[in-house]
């Protein structure tokens, strides 16, 4: 039986798939209301919309405040594939969310939420939790990224192919 975060992960998760199959950092988010009703989806739309602010976090949230119509999240959840960078932690602060669960911890970019104490300029603690689902999330990431590894080393072949054909002609 999957537990209630790890039901949400795996909401998040579909999301991310949905922006690796778009050829996206495969990064996905849930906003949860405190009634467990999921109020807002968002997943890595950078490239798409060519703008580094196309994040997951910032698509879940702003669905989540169109949805209740408020802003002010006190109370929710939100749930994400990867740790948040700092600019969505921000947001979610900013958002007052009541808790940040996240699957796999992002070495370069995250928040770095496990040896950085939050800000309280809001009076208000922030409850993270790091590691829900996080084999599956390592897993779609890794995929990701050796896909594209794969893709990368078809093009030089294609192209070192082409060279030779030049060099072969040349020879001739
Ligand atoms: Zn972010």
């Amino acid at each position: 039986m999957m537990n209630g975060n790890e039901y949400y992960m795996h909401k998040a998760l579909e999301l991310a798939k949905r922006a690796s199959d778009s050829d996206e950092v495969p990064v996905g988010a849930v906003v949860v209301n405190q009634e467990g009703t999921i109020i807002g989806n968002g997943h890595n739309q950078v490239e798409a919309k060519k703008v580094q602010t196309a994040h997951a976090e910032v698509a879940a949230i702003e669905q989540a405040a169109q949805t209740i119509g408020d802003w002010r999240l006190d109370g929710c959840s939100i749930y994400i594939t990867l740790e948040p960078c700092r600019m969505c932690m921000g947001l979610i602060q900013l958002s007052r969310l009541s808790r940040v669960i996240y699957a796999v911890k992002s070495p370069r970019f995250g928040y770095q939420l496990d040896n950085m104490a939050i800000s309280s300029v809001y009076k208000k603690d922030v409850y993270i939790e790091q590691g829900v689902c996080a084999g599956e999330a390592q897993h779609v990431l890794k995929q990701f990224f050796q896909q594209k590894r794969e893709k990368k080393d078809e093009c030089k072949k294609a192209r070192s192919g082409c060279d030779r054909e030049g060099i072969d002609r040349a020879a001739k």
